[in-house]
């Protein structure tokens, strides 16, 4: 999908609102996250607009390949590689995703949380 004009990541891709950049490409942009988790929070974004993995599509497995890849290579730059560092992709609402356009976390810098947690109101929700 084409750049969305109210997009928050679609404007960041377009240098229209400010963000600490990372690393820039043709098809991708990766920056500071501005309410980090950890001490190294990168979100990396396709430029296209593409609302949530969910939305993904056959073609688009190239691309996601490649931001899967310089998430690790950014890891690897930021020294947070040999320690860990975890790479996460939040999709839709019960997956915790805010912002409709499809990007990955990048979070390392310190220990991490080893519970991929539900909420604690979860249980009058679940599907079996
Ligand atoms: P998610 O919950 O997976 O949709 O994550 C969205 C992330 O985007 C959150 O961690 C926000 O802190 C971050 N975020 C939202 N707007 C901006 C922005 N303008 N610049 C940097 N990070 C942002
Ligand atoms: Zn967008």
């Amino acid at each position: 999908m084409e750049s969305q004009p109210d997009c928050v990541f679609c404007k960041i891709a377009r240098h229209e609102i400010p963000a600490s950049v990372r690393f820039e490409d043709d098809e991708m942009i990766a920056f500071d996250d501005h309410n980090p988790a950890a001490p190294i929070h990168v979100l990396v974004i396709p430029k296209v607009h593409i609302p949530s993995l969910r939305a993904a599509e056959e073609n688009d497995q190239m691309l996601l390949g490649k931001l899967v890849y310089r998430a690790k290579l950014l890891a690897e730059e930021l020294n947070i590689a040999e320690t860990g560092y975890r790479i996460s992709i939040n999709v839709g609402k019960w997956g915790g995703q805010i912002v409709p356009h499809l990007h990955l976390h990048l979070l390392g810098g310190a220990p991490l949380s080893t519970r991929l947690e539900m909420t604690a109101d979860a249980s009058a929700l679940l599907i079996s």
